[in-house]
């Protein structure tokens, strides 16, 4: 669904992406893991092209992507992306944010985006916040309709940006349940998360990131049992 060839990425004289190659089967979820500037997020941002590469092949579901135009447009529909900030549009309501991108985009009509954001809204169990706008939210119950907000668009393969990272403790496992179900649905899923406990139960995969390679990829099993490279221990001990 997702593949990565030679990806190479530099912010000018730092290379932050070094020779990525990888593939994502479809149904498949990934787990990246690494320490903090190890390129987890320019990976994220690369795969829906909100950060162009500089050399190497990206494909989403078997086309390369887009430079630009409608055709980016089309692959941007196809990734869904969820960030550590839930980046919902504060003047809108809840219902508004999950509609707005499947009527602007898709062409949806109105009614019918309303219908599939009202399921999507009861699916995160947000259903009553749906006039609401995101300010009169908790964090856990943003990101739940920031997912909504992903998913109305029927994405092929969902990115997630440390999902949980900005939020109190006690609203981290809410929303770690909503992408739990999403993994057991089938969905396709790259994670960059600090939450084990998800990785170790729902991961298909473990990748581990260190300095814009991909050092590590393995199994969760294998990952968390018998880290091969040095800097996977070094960094499991720090997290664990
Ligand atoms: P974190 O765990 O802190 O989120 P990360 O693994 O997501 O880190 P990235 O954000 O991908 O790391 O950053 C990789 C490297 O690229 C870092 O050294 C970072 O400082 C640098 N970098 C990221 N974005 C830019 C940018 N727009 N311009 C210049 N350098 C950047
Ligand atoms: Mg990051």
């Amino acid at each position: 669904m997702v593949r990565m060839a030679a990806v190479d990425k530099f912010f000018g004289p730092l290379h932050v992406l070094k020779e990525i190659t990888l593939d994502v089967p479809q149904g498949q979820v990934v787990v990246v893991l690494g320490p903090s500037g190890s390129g987890k997020s320019t990976l994220c941002r690369a795969i829906n092209r909100l950060e162009p590469i500089d050399s190497g092949l990206i494909e989403v579901d078997g086309r390369p992507l887009p430079a630009e135009g409608k055709e980016l447009a089309r692959l941007r529909a196809e990734v869904g992306m969820v960030f550590q900030s839930f980046n919902l549009f504060a003047h809108k309501t809840i219902l508004e944010n999950v509609t707005l991108a499947p009527i602007r985009v898709r062409k949806q009509p109105a009614a019918e985006a309303r219908t599939t954001a009202l399921e999507l809204l009861e699916r995160v169990g947000i259903t009553s916040q749906a006039d609401k706008y995101p300010a009169q939210l908790s964090g856990g119950q943003q990101q739940r309709a920031a997912i909504a907000r992903a998913l109305a668009m029927r994405p092929k393969v969902m990115l997630f940006d440390e999902p949980t990272s900005a939020l109190d403790p006690e609203m981290v496992q809410e929303v770690l349940d909503v992408m739990t179900g999403l993994a057991a649905e089938g969905m396709t899923m790259l994670v960059v998360t600090h939450e084990m406990g998800f990785a170790r139960k729902a991961a298909h995969r473990v990748i581990f990131m260190s300095d814009g390679e991909v050092v590590e990829d393995s199994t969760p099993e294998e990952f968390f049992t018998a880290p091969k490279s040095g800097r996977a221990k070094d960094f499991l001990g720090k997290i664990l």
